[in-house]
């Protein structure tokens, strides 16, 4: 066993600490602790904000110009880095190597997006709203600002806010998931390589301490939180009732309507690939398939055939699946899996049976599909986190659409149908945040925003994109008359434009 230390990223270094608290972190492919990280207590909470707090005034002075070109520099570093950081995505999480390199892809494209931070910040001006008067808009960064990430995408999920809110001119203290830590020690180390100056972006290792500790902070100004629902509820009340700015996005349960006409074999590869990629660990994977009608049978057939036939195993082996993130997740979602057969499920592909292709006891369980599933059992009303789908058989559309609109958690869904019409009724009826149209995992792109509905979001404003930038903001609207030769005199009346 090792003793290495995942310390904090403070004022430009790693720090472990005086906490003298520390968490396991695992191989989950060898289920062996492969190092520790440490764990925040207040002080460390405090050093990290007054470093934020410090770094602050002069960042947000920082010409715009510079602060592009850091941005610029980052990205080129992290492309460069990108395999490097998949690796220790993959050591950590348990991912395969081949979706770790996708999810740093899909963070660099934030960071291409916030290097255009000087057209996104562009304020609006009005010259002559009255006689002699201007008016302009701008925007301006809040301070200090908090990130608290999920164990689930230890690279793209930080991506998604620390850009934008560097390049807007705030300082950023991120919390990760304790569970993989060491991705975000690379982007610090990253950042630093870049030319920015120490302070601006701090790693603090820690749990719910930690936690607490920034949601309480008068230094923090806004808080970015990405996890489970119960605790993103907890952060938005929290961090809310002190004052602070909150997006807190949660969890997820997302749907994928299947209809009659749709083209059977696209349909069957993509619930595999949005239900099974990641080992299910996805906020956007796919964890229900409502089939309409007379397609359950053949789609069912199709989905368990290509189940059966991934390789699950140790994502640095080129297998198709990789281990759930610890030994407890693998258990409680095998424990949805008994509840779900026990309460009247077929288990049509059973992954507790799984050999995986692993050296040593790694948190391991293959791709599971439950047809006949009714919308009373656990499976399908909790948030599962693992490799099982879950197959709901219903008559018409509309059964279907009110289930997915029953439905607590709004973050994605899919259709999938051959029929434009459906589709677009689809797009406009359902009550989800992202929708896909013959496309599994509809995440947005970059220049969008990212967010759900109902209990997977609590905040009003969506992840990057214009949303992201808007988060980090605040806008001014100044209303400016210069010296004149032509005096106007005291006028006690409210202003009015003429
Ligand atoms: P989690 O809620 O357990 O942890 C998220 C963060 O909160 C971590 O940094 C953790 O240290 C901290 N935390 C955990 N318990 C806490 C508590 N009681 N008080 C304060 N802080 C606490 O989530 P997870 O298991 O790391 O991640 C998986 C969850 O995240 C799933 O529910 C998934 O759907 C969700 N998720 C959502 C999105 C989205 O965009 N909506 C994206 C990724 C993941």
């Amino acid at each position: 066993m090792s003793t290495e230390i995942v310390g904090h990223w403070i004022d430009g270094a790693e720090v472990v600490g005086d906490s003298g608290r520390a968490a396991d972190v695992f191989d989950p492919a060898t289920g062996e602790v492969a190092r520790s990280v440490a764990l925040a207590g207040p002080a460390e909470v405090d050093r990290a904000v007054a470093s934020a707090v410090a770094a602050f005034p002069g960042w947000r002075d920082t010409a715009l110009a510079r602060r592009t070109r850091i941005l610029f520099a980052f990205r080129h570093l992290l492309d460069e880095a990108a395999d490097e950081v998949a690796e220790v995505i993959t050591a950590e999480h348990g991912k395969v190597v081949a979706d770790a390199r996708g999810e740093v892809a899909r963070g660099l494209e934030v960071v291409e997006f916030a290097c255009g931070i000087g057209h996104l910040l562009k304020g609006g001006h009005t010259e002559n709203a009255s006689t002699g008067v201007d008016v302009h808009s701008v925007r301006q960064p809040l301070g200090p600002v908090a990130v608290i990430s999920p164990f689930n995408f230890p690279a793209m999920v930080p991506l998604w806010f620390v850009p934008i809110a560097i390049a807007a001119g705030n300082t950023v203290v991120l919390k990760p998931s304790e569970k993989d830590p060491s991705a975000a020690l690379l982007l610090a180390r990253l950042w630093q390589r870049a030319g920015l100056p120490d302070g601006v972006f701090t790693v603090l290792h820690g749990d719910k301490v930690a936690v607490d500790g920034l949601l309480e902070h008068p230094g923090i100004k806004a808080v970015s939180f990405v996890g489970s629902t119960p605790v993103a509820r907890y952060v938005h009340e929290r961090a809310s009732a002190a004052g602070k700015r909150v997006q807190a996005l949660g969890g997820a349960k997302n749907h994928m309507v299947v209809l009659p006409d749709a083209d059977l074999e696209q349909t069957a590869d993509a619930a595999v690939s949005a239900g099974f990629g990641s080992a299910g660990e996805r906020c956007m994977a796919i964890s229900v398939v409502v089939a309409v009608g007379p397609v359950a049978d053949p789609l069912v057939a199709a989905i368990a055939e290509r189940a059966r036939s991934l390789r699950t195993g140790d994502g640095r082996r080129g297998c198709d699946m990789g281990p759930l993130v610890t030994g407890a997740h693998r258990d409680k979602v095998a424990g949805y899996v008994a509840e779900g057969q026990r309460a009247g499920a077929t288990v049509v592909v059973d992954g507790r049976e799984v050999a995986p292709d692993a050296d040593g006891a790694g948190f391991f369980l293959g791709p599971t599909l439950l047809d006949h599933v009714t919308p009373d059992m656990s499976v399908y009303t909790d948030e599962i986190f693992g490799p099982v789908l879950a197959v709901v058989r219903v008559d018409t559309y509309d059964e279907a659409l009110a289930l997915v609109n029953a439905n607590r958690y709004g973050n994605g869904t899919a259709i999938f149908t051959r029929d434009g019409g459906a589709a677009r009724r689809f797009e406009n009826e359902v009550e989800v945040g992202m929708v896909g149209v013959n496309v599994p995992v509809p995440v947005p792109v970059a220049y969008y925003s990212f967010g759900g509905w109902k209990d997977s979001l609590f905040g009003d404003t969506h992840a990057h994109g214009a949303e992201g930038v808007h988060f980090f903001t605040r806008g001014k609207v100044v209303t400016s008359r210069w010296p004149d030769t032509v005096r106007r005199g005291v006028d006690l009346g409210f202003p009015r434009n003429d």
